[in-house]
């Protein structure tokens, strides 16, 4: 084993106890990529003393000179965003087109959570009585548990670990199982970078129920900061209770679309495939659920055809490939019920949905299409589409469709496409959904929140509000 595939503790490269390991395979071949560490219960724990120790030292680090640090790593990261990407496509089985662009994404939200080191917000109250001054101090919650999923594997360890580092937090990151090369690797160069030893500990593991539980009983760590699915969320939450510990939580989408009768239709189908396909459909805000209005719902329908029709699957490293395989099998035989159901409900299959290719571990399934009346929506629209199938449903007139838009537990994203912008800011209003795509799909930018409402998870990641999360305010009160 080379020292890229050990855990990372206290800066260290080192194997798991008992030289444990599991395997990383490519889901495009089946392939093994890479034995990885496999961290025991004493590994985690050891990764979250090591982050406990160093803990003092970064959070006492002045802001300017944690700046420093954190902008020195995304700039050795923006020179390394070729390998990242390989990474990232041989993990995923993403398109390296994509995988391209979530490692320079990934380098972008490092470098803005650098820059927002500097502007950690305070408040002074001079004589808030007549004999008092007031100041009001933001410091590090702590130690933070970053968990992080397999769907964009550089990206949310940006999005996590850059937020909390910038905060002046220490993190011990647990990746995904599926993906923890690529995490090794943005902490291998932000180390080589010169972040200090323990600051940022990675302890991949074939056994995140355990790794989850030290973090949930461990008094050392602070908040455990969480993506994935809603089940795990539920589980984690819970298990903070006992200590009362922070969560934050990512959870899953079911992200509703409603399409009017003024929309400009081939535009919205462009749209859509992107708000729907990226990833291979493997995306939390992937646009699941369109509710178009009767009037539009067969030209938007042929043109969602065509453009689903010309999409390519294929090898993510073959130029000009749309979408890869899934990420396993699992995924795979889900997404597949989920269409079989969504047809035996009455659904019909306009396009796609065969399994082409498979290997071992993955299989390739060709972009698809489903499409039903309103009065016979089929019910497994209400559970989480996570692959490359959008489904169709004809509403009457905007109030219905923005009803059964809304009819879900979850919250995270929703789409508006109008004519008429003013319509579609009013619509946008009316949808429960922590973001909104008025005729665009989505893309992320530091600057901008992301999260949930009802069930799609607890707190806001990215943009300010995302180093916020990992902030205690203190209130001193101090007599004159
Ligand atoms: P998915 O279905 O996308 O794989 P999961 O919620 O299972 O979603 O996984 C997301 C992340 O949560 C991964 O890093 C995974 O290892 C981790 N995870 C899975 N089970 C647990 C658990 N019991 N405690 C803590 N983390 C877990």
């Amino acid at each position: 084993m080379t020292k890229e595939h050990e855990l990372l503790i206290g800066g260290q490269a080192r194997p798991a106890e008992g030289e444990r390991h599991f395997p990383v395979h490519d889901p495009a071949t089946g392939q093994v990529l890479a034995e990885v560490a496999d961290a025991t219960r004493r590994d985690v724990l050891a990764a979250v003393e090591s982050a406990h120790t160093a803990l003092k030292g970064w959070s006492g680090t002045p802001a300017w000179r944690r700046y420093e640090v954190l902008r020195d790593g995304a700039d050795a990261l923006r020179r390394q965003v070729p390998e990242l990407a390989e990474l990232i496509s041989a993990e995923t089985g993403k398109p390296t087109r994509e995988a391209l662009g979530e490692a320079a994404n990934t380098v972008r939200f490092f470098e803005w959570f650098s820059h927002e080191t500097l502007r950690l917000p305070g408040q002074a109250w001079p004589e808030i009585t007549p004999t008092r001054d007031a100041v009001v101090v933001a410091e590090p919650v702590g130690v933070v548990a970053a968990i992080t999923p397999w769907n964009f594997p550089a990206f949310m360890v940006a999005c996590k670990a850059g937020a909390a580092l910038a905060a002046g937090c220490a993190v011990v990151l647990k990746p995904a199982e599926q993906t923890p090369l690529t995490a090794l690797f943005i902490a291998r160069v932000l180390h080589d970078a010169g972040l200090p030893p323990g600051v940022l500990n990675v302890v991949p593991t074939s056994d995140p129920a355990t790794a989850g539980e030290v973090f949930l009983r461990d008094e050392r760590v602070d908040c455990v900061s969480f993506t994935g699915s809603r089940a795990i969320g539920e589980l984690l939450m819970r298990g903070a209770a006992a200590s009362i510990k922070r969560v934050l939580l990512e959870l899953g989408g079911n992200s509703p679309v409603v399409v009017l009768e003024d929309a400009d239709v081939a535009d919205t189908a462009r749209q859509l495939v992107q708000a729907r396909y990226l990833n291979a459909g493997q995306a939390c805000v992937a646009a699941n659920r369109v509710y178009v209005v009767d009037g539009v719902a067969g030209a938007l329908l042929a043109e969602l055809r065509t453009a689903v029709r010309a999409l390519t699957t294929g090898h993510p490293r073959q130029e000009g490939t749309d979408l890869g395989p899934l990420i396993d099998l699992d995924a795979v035989e889900r997404i597949e019920r989920q269409i079989d159901t969504a047809v035996s409900q009455g659904a019909e299959l306009v396009t796609g949905g065969r399994r082409l290719e498979e290997n071992a571990v993955s299989a390739f399934v060709e972009p698809a299409v489903i499409a039903a009346p309103a009065a016979r929506e089929p019910a497994v629209l209400g559970e989480e589409l996570f692959g490359p199938v959008l489904a169709v449903v004809t509403c009457r007139d905007e109030a219905e469709a923005v009803e059964l838009a809304n009819s879900t537990e979850y919250g995270l994203a929703a789409y508006v496409f109008t004519g008429d912008r003013d319509r579609g800011l009013r619509v946008a209003r009316r949808l429960k959904a922590g973001s909104v795509g008025v005729n665009c799909a989505l893309t992320s930018e530091p600057q901008l929140p992301f999260g949930g409402m009802k069930a799609s998870g607890l707190g806001r990641e990215r943009g300010r509000a995302g180093v916020e999360e990992f902030l205690e305010l203190k209130t001193i009160q101090v007599a004159l």
